[in-house]
């Protein structure tokens, strides 16, 4: 089943409001194991027995509202974001309870509902067909391993060739990087032909307009490389055709994108040259709730004050009490000494660089080529220093420069250096593997 809702908020505070129950397709989860313990996650939905109130199903994500409130533009206006609740369909009368977590990361209710499966408010009609599911590899039924749906945006219907072979490169590379690799048996990784009427995507700052199925676009919260859709019902409505735990949209367009969120949606740019990467970036945002770990950037929030601890696995805010601290080497100083300064020097001269040629409408080739640049020189400066390549305590993580701290000097939420995720976001994605691989 799936609960679609609206999410509305602004100056005046914050409303979930109920839209409707559809059928969402066959269930892609465990029967058994139905309990959410990764704490991971902005939102934490419960599915109690309406008569009992036992908990029977829980799940947590993020969502696209609790990225918009941190814009400041939720200062000023209000705006709507559908979002939905998949869950299994209830046997009987249920109550959903969605939560959310405040800075301590103390979970409070922000919107509870009555669902009667056989009530006006359930359609348990199988949605009418669209596009058409094929499967990359499988190695078991849905139940017992984690089901990854990839869709395509942008393609128009002479490009599904180019979107097989997009899909075929970006799953393989994915499953290079541990610990996917060694792992890749407890996955079954299917694709939806979706094809639109003209290739590419809605990319607003650059005067291109298009109307796609999923209605992904970039140009999230004003930043030209963030790529998401606010339309989840269109995205929902299609990735419902498969059975699927986690999802990823490649994007047909060659100017360089991505984004993710935690358990909602990922998705990355297919013709940069920076492409695998920007793919298991998300991926790992989307998966695994992976923070990311650079500062400095021009994300698209406001930042500042004091720092409460991050639930993400991978930054903190006090490295006297790390979260990963049995990972941490004896004898490795915390926080962990690092060529900080070196570093951003380098970074804000790449980064005005980087200004100059997006003013001046230069090629994506020419991004490409200064990334390349930069590759260069971030994996020479990070994996030669003392405390290269072990786990400790560094600062500048999550956007900022200080006050939080990152598990390694070098990773893939880090930078785009070979090298992949560091031990402790290996662990955090080994961990949902686990939590969905059990039957
Ligand atoms: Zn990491």
């Amino acid at each position: 089943m799936r609960v679609d809702l609206f999410h509305t908020g602004g100056p005046k505070g914050e409303v979930v409001a109920l839209d409707r129950a559809v059928d969402d397709g066959p269930w892609p989860g465990s029967r058994t194991r139905l309990l959410d313990e990764t704490n991971l996650g902005s939102h934490f939905v419960e599915v109690r027995d309406f008569r009992t109130n036992r908990v029977v199903f829980s799940r947590s994500y993020s969502s696209l509202f609790s990225e918009w409130e941190q814009t400041e533009e939720a200062r000023r206006v209000a705006r709507t974001f559908p979002e939905s609740l998949r869950i299994p369909w209830p046997r009987e009368k249920v109550r959903v309870v969605l939560e959310r977590r405040d800075k301590n990361n103390v979970f409070h209710e922000l919107f509870q509902a009555v669902i009667d499966p056989a009530g006006p408010e359930s359609n348990p009609a199988p949605r009418p067909p669209v596009g058409k599911v094929w499967t990359v590899f499988e190695n078991g039924p849905a139940a017992s391993k984690l089901d990854l749906l990839i869709l395509g945006e942008g393609y128009a219907e002479k490009d599904l060739p180019k979107f097989h072979a997009d899909v075929k490169r970006l799953v393989d590379i994915l499953f290079t990087y541990e610990p996917f690799r060694s792992r890749r048996a407890d996955f079954n990784v299917r694709a939806l032909d979706l094809p639109c009427a003209e290739s590419g995507v809605l990319r607003p700052d650059s005067k291109i307009f298009r109307r796609t199925p999923l209605s992904v676009q970039y140009g999230i919260f004003g930043s030209e490389r963030y790529v998401l859709t606010h339309d989840d019902r269109a995205l929902r409505e299609a990735a419902s055709a498969a059975p699927y735990d986690f999802l990823e949209i490649l994007v047909n367009d060659a100017r360089y994108g991505g984004g993710g969120i935690y358990n909602f949606q990922a998705t990355a740019s297919v013709d940069t040259g920076f492409a695998e990467y920007v793919f298991v970036h998300e991926f790992g945002h989307h998966f695994a709730g992976l923070a990311d770990e650079y500062y400095g950037s021009d994300v698209a929030y406001a930042t500042g004050g004091a720092k409460p601890e991050p639930w993400e696995p991978n930054v903190t805010a006090d490295p006297a009490a790390l979260k990963w601290a049995d990972l941490v080497e004896k004898g490795t100083p915390l926080p962990t000494p690092w060529e900080k300064e070196p570093f951003e020097k380098q970074t804000r001269g790449i980064q005005a660089e980087r200004r100059k040629l997006v003013a001046s409408g230069a090629p994506p080739s020419a991004l490409d080529d200064l990334f390349r640049r930069q590759m260069g020189l971030d994996s020479k400066l990070l994996s030669s220093m003392p405390w290269s390549g072990k786990v400790g305590a560094f600062e500048g993580a999550a956007y900022e420069a200080k006050g939080l701290y990152r598990p390694s000097a070098d990773c893939i939420m880090f930078t785009r250096d070979p090298g992949g995720f560091c031990p402790v976001c290996r662990r955090a994605i080994g961990r949902v593997i686990d939590e969905y691989s059990r039957p």
